[in-house]
């Protein structure tokens, strides 16, 4: 999937080290003014989805949204992502897997996500968005550093090697009390389940509540030493320096 020519290195490398520490409103109006109809944003409902839905909408950002629907994912999240539509008069559009759960049992066995959840996550998951992104230049993520070992040199601005586009990070420096903070100030809707110890919220066979003092995403794939789907790649070395301002704003 070849990216627009002028994304190089270099000019990757440079507008992430311009863009670190601005406010993800910022990150998002220049993204979508870089990128027009070849970005997307890919939300899966988390605290940190939910907020760029907020900015999204209320901006009215031309940019796509949608969502990984793995046919797997909680009914409070279904109403969440109705409810989040209704709110802002967008649409998130639900990408599906090639295969229905019937036809994945069928072809790989019952309760695929138990005896090789990595296979699971990429028939459910990476597979549609690659196709999703299919002849796109760039995707939005919510991910933060602070979220897992795999995340902490992710930049706002980065080369995806899983799918050969150029990824934006908005939330990339923000930690998880400012996106608590920020929900509340702005009356954003978010799943209430993370109200019953759920912090970190993905497909229900995968996902479930920690207890207090417990690392905030080791209710997913608890038990594995699986910590991503598999649409996070951990980024390339950089050599590039950071910028100062990168506090969460
Ligand atoms: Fe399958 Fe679990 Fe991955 Fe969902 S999170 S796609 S159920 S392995």
């Amino acid at each position: 999937m070849p990216v627009d020519a002028r994304w190089t290195s270099t000019e990757i490398a440079r507008e992430a080290g311009r863009l670190e520490g601005r406010p993800p409103d910022e990150i998002l109006a220049w993204a979508a003014a870089q990128f027009g109809a070849g970005i997307v944003f890919a939300t899966g409902f988390g605290a940190e989805g939910c907020l760029l839905v907020d900015i999204i909408g209320r901006h009215r950002l031309p940019i796509r949204m949608i969502v990984l629907d793995t046919g797997l994912l909680f009914p409070e999240t279904y109403e969440l992502w109705r409810q989040m539509e209704t709110k802002y008069g967008v649409a998130i559009h639900a990408v599906h897997p090639a295969l229905t759960l019937d036809r994945q049992a069928a072809q790989y066995g019952a309760r695929l996500w138990e005896s090789d959840p990595d296979e699971c996550c990429a028939l459910r998951k990476v597979a549609p968005l690659q196709q999703a992104l299919r002849g796109k230049d760039a995707w939005i993520t919510s991910i933060r550093r602070d979220q897992t070992h795999t995340r902490a040199s992710n930049r706002v601005v980065e080369r995806d090697a899983t799918f050969g586009l150029v990824k934006v990070n908005p939330l990339v420096a923000w930690r998880a009390e400012d996106v608590t903070a920020y929900l509340k100030e702005h009356d954003v809707p978010s799943n209430p389940l993370h109200a019953e110890g759920y912090p970190s919220i993905g497909c229900m066979p995968c996902t479930s509540p920690v207890a207090p003092g417990e690392d905030p995403r080791s209710g997913r794939w608890r038990g594995r030493v699986k910590t991503e789907c598999g649409l996070h790649a951990r980024p390339a070395a950089t050599t590039f320096p950071l910028n100062d301002n990168r506090g969460a704003q």
